[in-house]
């Protein structure tokens, strides 16, 4: 059986941070705006920590993100320059911060506390990498057997779910035998009141509660689920499970494209399409012989070298994004599609290891979005 047909004003293919933010803006516009998605976005995989560094349009991106961050407990501190700490014990900029991010300006004395059974946190290894980095004090290591699941679901009401509250009361319990006047807890915690939980904790435990910046676990995905809330919140619909396979041109303008989901196919058909469809990291760009190309709409890739790394061939390869032309995608034969813009990490040269993460991801999706609406 097939899928049934849609059409919309605008597609937005990939449900990362730049087609959430895309998506978002377009649909507050009054757009009829469909995001398709498919598997795991790098988004869910960050920490969510966000540089601004060499960003344009700081205030803009700084907004959208407080702003859509604001329901979700994220973002809340006030922006500025600071340093967060990682699970590995190293040091990242950020920019954007929320108020149990664990950075350098705490005291002098912190525990890491880790769970037995959770590998977000080791604090042994915290501990003896944090010892050679001079801008964090002295941190000591703890380990607890609470038998607390990886990730719990703090929930979206007005308190937490009673699962995070117990979880809470087992932690504090734990944290009231500690010296130190800061602790360090894996990121257990899901849902808007994520920052809830964490806040309870700190007033019943008396202590200050911080989360190292942890990829690959719950940072990642709370920055997915807000950002794909704030679409939803707009009017966008999301079809998901929805991988797109091919495309229908009509001279230098695509008009259709073909989706799949298990076994079954269909179409949609639309005004405006946007790829905000990652690089190699979330297979938006696939890797052959002849290096990496664009899977599915035949389109051209260039390279954008913003940084690099040791490997000269990993530097290449994450430089690649589709190429564009002023935000429009240009063909193999190098003609421009007058409806298709790339945006986020398909961008040559948005690639986090090369220095360009969330928040050059984020400036790339309002500027697209504008362009959009001059289209439409
Ligand atoms: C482990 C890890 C840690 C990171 N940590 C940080 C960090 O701390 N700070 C920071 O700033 N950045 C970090 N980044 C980078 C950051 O996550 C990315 O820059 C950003 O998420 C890219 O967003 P995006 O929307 O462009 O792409 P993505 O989030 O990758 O979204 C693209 C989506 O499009 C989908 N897609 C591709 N092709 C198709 C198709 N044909 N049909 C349907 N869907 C398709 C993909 O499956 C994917 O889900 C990290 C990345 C990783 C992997």
């Amino acid at each position: 059986m097939d899928l049934p047909e849609t059409s919309c004003d605008v597609l937005v293919v990939g449900n990362g941070a730049a087609g959430c933010l895309a998506s978002t803006l377009l649909a507050k516009r009054g757009y009829d705006v469909c995001m398709v998605s498919r598997g795991t976005t790098s988004t869910s995989l960050s920490t969510s920590r966000t540089s601004l560094s060499g960003v344009s349009r700081r205030k803009e991106v700084t907004q959208l993100l407080r702003g859509l961050g604001a329901a979700y407990g994220l973002f809340g501190s006030h922006p500025g320059k600071g340093e967060g700490i990682t699970s590995l014990g190293s040091v990242v900029r950020q920019d954007l911060s929320s108020p149990h991010d664990w950075l350098c300006t705490g005291p002098e004395r912190t525990a890491v506390l880790g769970l037995k059974g959770n590998a977000d946190l080791d604090p042994d290894l915290l501990c003896r990498m944090a010892g050679r980095c001079d801008s964090i004090g002295e941190c000591r290591p703890y380990w607890a057997d609470l038998g607390l699941p990886s990730s719990i679901d703090a929930g979206g009401g007005p308190t937490i779910t009673r699962e995070s509250r117990v979880a809470v009361e087992e932690l504090a319990e734990a944290i009231s035998e500690m010296d130190e006047e800061m602790v360090i807890i894996p990121p257990l915690f899901l849902g808007p009141r994520h920052d809830l939980a964490l806040s309870i904790l700190e007033r019943s435990s008396g202590r200050f509660i911080r989360e190292a910046a942890t990829p690959l676990s719950n940072p990642g995905r709370r920055l997915q689920a807000c950002l794909e809330r704030g679409a939803l919140d707009s009017g966008c619909r999301l079809l998901g499970d929805r991988q797109v396979i091919g495309s229908l041109a009509q001279g230098h303008e695509l008009r259709e494209v073909r989706i799949m989901s298990g076994l079954r196919e269909g179409t949609i058909r639309f005004g405006a399409l946007v790829l905000a469809t990652g690089n190699i990291v979330s297979g938006g760009l696939q890797v052959g012989c002849d290096g990496p190309y664009d899977p599915v709409f035949g389109l051209a890739t260039d390279t954008c070298s913003t940084g690099s790394l040791r490997s000269p061939a990993l530097t290449t390869a994450l430089s690649v994004g589709i190429r564009n032309r002023e935000g429009r995608a240009v063909r193999k034969d190098g003609s421009v599609m007058q409806n298709v813009w790339v945006a986020g990490s398909a961008c040559p040269g948005l690639s986090y290891p090369l220095g360009r993460g969330l928040g050059h991801v984020a400036s790339s999706a309002l500027t697209i979005a504008e362009m959009v609406r001059g289209y439409l």
